[in-house]
Order: C-alpha cells, then structure tokens, then sequence
C-alpha cells in the first residue's frame, strides 16, 4: 500500500495531487469487478498510518487570524464538521464569508485553489462584504512567493475579484424545508463539481428554532441532517462549517452562553469553536475536538475580513 507521501515523492507531484491519483485508485479499486454491495466499504478500509498520511497532506482553510490559525490546528480542517457559535454581531458571517475566500487561495500560493458551498438561512450574506474581503485576500497574498515555477507575477495578476465571486456558489434556505432539501441536493452538486472544499451554513439553527412546536420531529430532523453533513464532508474531502447560535441560560445563580439545540445537537459536530467578546474584544475558544486543545485565541474584524 502506497502512501501519499512516497507517491509524491516518487513521481515528483505535490503530496495533494498524490492524494487524488491514489483516491481515484482506491476507488477504482473498489468499483472493479461485480462487487457485491458494502464491497467498496471493505475494499476501503485504511491503517492508521494511511489515516496519518492523509491528514498531513490534507491542507487546512486559513482565517487570516494568526492566532486563530493556530489553535485551530492550521486552520479549519476538511472532511469534519466545525461548529461556530456565538452572540449575533460576533463575526459568524464575517468568518463564513472569509472561508468562502480564503479556500479559493491558489495552490501555488500554498491555497487549496477550490470552491465553495454558502447556504444562508439568515439573509444576512452580503455580496458587497464579498468584494470588500476579496480585495483584501489578493492584497495580502500579494506578500506571498509562487511556488510553483510561473512567474511571480502571474501568480497574482490572474487573480481577479470577480473569479472569488464566481466560485461561490449561494444557496437561500428560507425555512427548515428549504434547507433540508438544499442540503440533500449537495451530493449531486459537489459531484458535478469537484473543486468544492467547503460547505458553510450560516446559520444551522435559525429555522429550527422558529415555531418548532414538535420537539421529536425537530431532534429527528436535525439528527438526520446532521449525518448527512458529516458524510458530505467525509466523503467529498470537503470542510463543513456550521454556524450556532446561543442562547442563554440561567444556572447556578449567574446567565451562561449555551449553543442553541441543546444536548441533541451537542453530538454533530466534530469541532465546536465559541466566539466571544471579553471587554471590546472578541475571540475565539476551542470547546470541543477529538484532537486540538482547548485554547482562546483573539481576533478582529475591519472592512478586509477577519484578522489578527
Ligand atoms: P454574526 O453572524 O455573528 O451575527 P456578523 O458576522 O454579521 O455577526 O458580524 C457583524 C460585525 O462584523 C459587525 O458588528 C461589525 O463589528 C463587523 N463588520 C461587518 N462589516 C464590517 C466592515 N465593513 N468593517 C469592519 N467591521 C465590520
């Protein structure tokens, strides 16, 4: 069994494109012959070395906040969900937005170069905040070496705000409905596009949390949801972002920030990343993942998106 490194290695490619040629491989693999069904499943079982491979050839979706970046491990990470809660005006939008950028950031500028998915069940993406941000992105990558062997200044004359636009393909989920449905339709788009690397849904709760009189049909709605995200990101090596919102609690004599769905929802995200104010400044906590520590970080927000 091939890794992706000693692939890359052994043809010269990037470890990314290694991973793809052996992807198709493993798939081909596991479609060959008249396998019987749940073949693929077994024909695709991985050690946990190919598991460590890939997650180190798996790059990660900057934010722009150095610290940030940090904690998260690099950035937001493919093929898991992350959730991002806070109060409304923390900057959810502002860093779905941002992602929606940053994951176009070529590869030769050491970007993924890929698409991505907004699905706003707020109406609160704002096109024009898209361009402000954009603008901002080729500004700083302009600080960035090509790698690869174009000249430098091709690297960043191709790129054009209108082409950030372009790869954001906008989805409005008016009710709970509308976003089920939006989100059973991802299958068939992102196989007609493979260049989507991220799925934001911005925000996750809103419907559900408006006159939703039958709580056992909500927890089923949003349990059945939830699995179909995590699939899409798995198998699509695409990151989910979901944002949360909160709700506050009173508990032990004092109010606390919740994330709204309560405990039923507490299981459908791999990460969970709080925003937060402390005084006029806002940061970021990781609260929940299988690998990261837990750990603030600040960042800020100004007309060019998300930074330290
Ligand atoms: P949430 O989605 O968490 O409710 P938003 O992402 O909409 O919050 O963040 C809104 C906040 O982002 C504003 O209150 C403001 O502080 C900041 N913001 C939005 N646009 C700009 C801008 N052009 N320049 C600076 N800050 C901005």
């Amino acid at each position: 069994n091939l890794s992706p490194l000693d692939l890359a290695r052994d043809i010269g490619v990037s470890s990314e494109e290694a991973l793809d040629i052996l992807k198709v491989a493993w798939r081909t693999k596991a479609i060959d012959g008249n396998s019987p069904k749940g073949a693929n499943l077994l024909a695709g079982a991985k050690t946990a070395w190919d598991l460590l491979c890939e997650e180190k050839t798996m790059k990660r979706i900057v934010t722009f906040c150095e610290d940030l970046d940090v904690i998260l491990g690099g950035g937001i990470c493919r093929k898991e969900v992350t959730e991002v809660g806070g109060v409304p005006g923390i900057g959810k939008t502002q860093l779905g937005i941002q992602l929606a950028i940053n994951v176009q950031i070529p590869v030769d500028l050491g970007g993924l170069g890929g698409q991505a998915i907004y699905i706003d069940t707020e109406g609160s993406f704002m096109v024009e905040r898209v361009c402000q941000i954009a603008k901002a992105c080729i500004e700083k990558l302009k600080d960035i070496p090509c790698t690869s062997e174009r000249k430098v200044e091709e690297c960043h004359t191709k790129l054009k705000v209108d082409d950030f636009l372009s790869n954001i393909f906008y989805f409005r989920a008016c009710n709970y409905t509308e976003q089920i449905a939006v989100i059973n339709y991802m299958d068939k788009f992102i196989e007609e596009r493979d260049k989507v690397k991220i799925i934001i849904v911005d925000s996750v709760t809103f419907h559900f949390r408006q006159d939703f009189e039958d709580l056992a049909l909500r927890t089923r709605l949003l349990g059945g949801m939830s699995q179909k995200l995590m699939r899409l990101a798995e198998e699509y090596d695409t990151a989910v972002v979901l944002m949360n919102q909160v709700t506050t609690k009173f508990s032990g004599g004092s109010f606390q920030l919740a994330l709204a769905l309560g405990e039923s929802w507490s299981h459908a995200c791999t990460n969970r990343v709080v925003l937060y104010w402390n005084g006029d400044n806002r940061f970021g906590y990781i609260d929940k993942s299988p690998s990261l520590q837990s750990a603030s970080a600040p960042f800020s927000i100004t007309t060019g998106g998300i930074c330290n």
